[in-house]
């Protein structure tokens, strides 16, 4: 009997050869779990139900995955039926044993689907895991309550807490798959299905009792990754009732949880960061191809350029490292190979990728070495005059098709087109430091930057896995630009009364992963010092200038890297310094400010209701793209809480009241030279 038909308005297939079924899910691009294909494989169950002679059923995606997840598109209303319970319950129920295949990846729903199957095997390197804890929400189809069932309780913890995805062949090892396939994973897995004996439910499995030292240990570590958010916490419970609480009850449970928890205002921002970040990249009416790069020159081997270097050949391509001088080229590439070896040592990548890195990084103290590559990203001191002289250089010496790209914060990037002679070909690609670490990407398209090149660079954003969005030409872009307008309203607070401490205290409650002051110290006081000189000769006389972080600068206070800055420091650890209250209290009598007491709530609201304001201008400057774009930017690149939905989606929901009512005191603070966006207009189009 040899058959096939479609089910799910054809995103099911069922294919009879012989004895076996194969019921393939085809929902591009990555068989996410939707309605109709819940409906479909119900469907598909439900005549294999009604067939005979079928001895097992192989579970597989099209597509080169398995499934990557639920369709995150219906979370945010009730979920239509069959839901994905009923599902696994057919598949449970059907009298002949079910193997998934899996390749791609097999995450959230997608593993729990083959979950409830009696077997698994993956292709290599295949990403397996339940992530949901880290979209605010708890496996609700049984993950929870099946997991623990393979891999015990601790480790289940630890990858459902953690929000971990792994390896197949990790998964291998906790006993989550039964095998990994060397080749043909479609025979593999009819190979596991003669295997089995029958069916071996997940759910009929005992939980292995686990060691109560090992358990607390991983509770505890649990909740620390997930950082005490409720999902976290739900999610550790719910492991743990697998080990004390019968099958069917701790499931309906997870249940009731993950259908509570899903419109959670955690939940909903978290989608919302999920859905901004895949739309970040995306450029209305942009159609153009990338160039095709395989071979990139890194120019100026500091801070940043090492790190760019790093991620270029992390990626694959062959990088060209130059510096002005055999001394700076020396130093420049131990910063490379500190970084290869020290992820080598730390075991993120082996040996032999790291001698392969090695063997693409080409460096040389002589700019001619432009002439032979695809890309240039330049990242030399931050000074006009130096940057324009070398665009100008590379405008003469590199490949004509070759894309030349600045690291720059905060030049005018269409003066450093112009002096390429070639500004069709110039874009900006604004790292974060550490470049190879940091998420953020802003690509910015200046005023002639072709549609090829923008597209390039975007491409080489997917290609270094980071998040990119699109930035146009104006001081510090978007990410900048806007964190200047909320340091700079924390500088203010501290002149009209507050303290560096109490600042950070109050925006580390609320969610940052660290305060302005922090921050400014562990990335140095003197970058922003350097801007401020810079800006000096065009700066309104009459403006607010707050002259403190000048001054510490002046006294060589620039961070933690001289010991001290805002804060004093014993190793890591920052102190509060008698010293830094001493010379702020001085400088605000200077400065005429009658200092006053000032709550925590004031301190939070201000910051964050200048960083609003800002973002406001620059969406009505189309300096930025989307309101989306400023929470992307912000979540991956200045540690705002994710599940607050960034800064924009906070303020058009839980913060509104909070930022308009903190705004005129950020108009009354910054008093000369304030500009008033149209907030109320942009929070309503995000809200609404
Ligand atoms: P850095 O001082 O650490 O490194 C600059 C390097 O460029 C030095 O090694 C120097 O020898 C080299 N250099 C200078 N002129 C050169 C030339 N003409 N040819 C070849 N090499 C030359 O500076 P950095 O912090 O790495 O910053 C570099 C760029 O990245 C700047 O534009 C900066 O604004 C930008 N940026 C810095 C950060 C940050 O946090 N440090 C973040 C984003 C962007």
């Amino acid at each position: 009997m040899d058959r096939s038909e479609t089910f799910g308005d054809g995103k099911i297939a069922l294919r009879i050869d012989g004895d076996i079924a194969t019921v393939v899910i085809d929902n591009p691009p990555v068989n996410a779990g939707s309605h109709d294909v819940r409906r479909g494989l119900l469907d598909a169950f439900a005549a294999i139900a009604g067939m005979d002679g079928i001895a097992g059923v192989v579970l597989a995606g099209a597509n080169g995955t398995f499934v990557a997840g639920s369709d995150l598109k219906e979370f945010g209303a009730p979920l239509g039926e069959p839901q994905l319970p009923a599902v696994i319950a057919a598949i449970e129920a059907t009298a002949v044993p079910v193997v998934a295949a899996l390749d791609g990846a097999a995450l959230g729903g997608g593993f729990e689907l083959s979950l409830g199957c009696d077997g698994r095997v993956a292709a290599p390197g295949t990403v397996i895991g339940l992530p949901e804890v880290g979209l605010g929400i708890v496996p609700g189809a049984g993950g929870t309550q099946r997991m623990p069932r393979l891999a015990g309780v601790p480790a289940s913890l630890g990858l459902i807490c953690g929000a971990r995805r792994i390896a197949a062949e990790e998964a291998l090892r906790l006993g989550l798959i039964d095998a990994v396939a060397a080749d043909d994973l479609r025979m593999a897995a009819r190979d596991l299905l003669r295997r089995l004996d029958g069916k071996r439910r997940v759910r009929d499995l005992a939980v292995s009792a686990a060691d109560p030292v090992e358990l607390e240990a991983a509770k505890a570590a649990a909740l620390k990754a997930g950082r005490n958010r409720p999902a976290a916490i739900e999610a550790a419970r719910l492991v743990e009732l697998s080990a004390t609480v019968p099958f069917d009850e701790a499931l309906a449970e997870e249940r009731r949880v993950f259908q509570e928890i899903r419109s959670s205002p955690e939940a909903v921002a978290l989608r919302h960061v999920f859905f901004a970040e895949r739309a970040a990249g995306r450029v209305d009416g942009l159609s153009a191809a990338p160039r095709r790069i395989e071979r990139a020159a890194v120019i100026g081997a500091g801070t940043m350029g090492a790190g760019i270097a790093y991620a270029l050949l992390r990626a694959g391509f062959e990088v060209v490292l130059i510096e002005q001088t055999e001394a700076a080229l020396a130093a420049g590439r131990e910063r490379v190979e500190g970084l290869v070896s020290g992820d080598a040592a730390k075991g993120r990548i082996g040996e032999g990728e790291a001698a392969a890195m090695r063997s693409r990084l080409s460096p040389v103290a002589d700019l001619a070495a432009v002439a032979t590559v695809d890309l240039v990203v330049e990242a030399v001191f931050e000074d006009m005059a130096v940057k324009s002289a070398l665009l100008a250089g590379l405008g003469q010496i590199a490949a004509p098709q070759a894309i030349l790209a600045s690291n720059t914060s905060y030049l005018d990037l269409d003066a450093l087109a112009a002096a390429s002679g070639r500004p069709d070909r110039v874009v900006g690609l604004h790292f974060f430091s550490p470049a190879h670490v940091m998420k953020l990407l802003e690509v910015v398209r200046g005023a002639k930057t072709s549609d090829e090149t923008l597209a390039t660079g975007l491409w080489l954003g997917r290609k270094l896995k980071k998040t990119a969005i699109v930035a146009g030409v104006g001081e510090g872009f978007v990410g900048n630009r806007l964190y200047a307008a909320y340091r700079g309203q924390a500088e203010m607070l501290v002149e009209d009364g507050a303290l560096p401490w109490q600042v950070d205290a109050a925006l580390e409650a609320f969610g940052m992963a660290m305060g302005p002051f922090a921050v400014s110290d562990l990335s140095g006081l003197d970058i922003a010092f350097a801007r401020r000189k810079r800006l000096a000769a065009t700066r309104d006389p009459a403006e607010r200038y707050v002259k403190i972080p000048d001054m510490l600068c002046e006294a060589g206070r620039l961070g933690r890297k001289t010991g001290a800055g805002w804060y004093r420091y014993d190793g890591r650890k920052r102190q509060p310094d008698p010293e830094v209250e001493r010379l702020i209290l001085a400088e605000a009598e200077a400065a005429g400010r009658e200092r006053r007491a000032i709550s925590d709530e004031e301190c939070r609201d201000r910051c964050l209701a200048a960083l609003v304001n800002e973002a406001a201008l620059v969406l009505d400057e189309t300096i930025a793209q989307r309101p989306g774009d400023v929470d992307v930017a912000f979540v991956n690149g200045y540690g705002f809480p994710r599940w607050r939905g960034g800064p924009l989606w906070w303020a058009a929901h839980d913060g509104r009241d909070a930022v308009l009512a903190a705004l005129p005191q950020v108009e009354a603070a910054v008093g000369q030279g304030f500009r008033r966006g149209d907030v109320e207009g942009m929070l309503e189009g995000i809200s609404g």
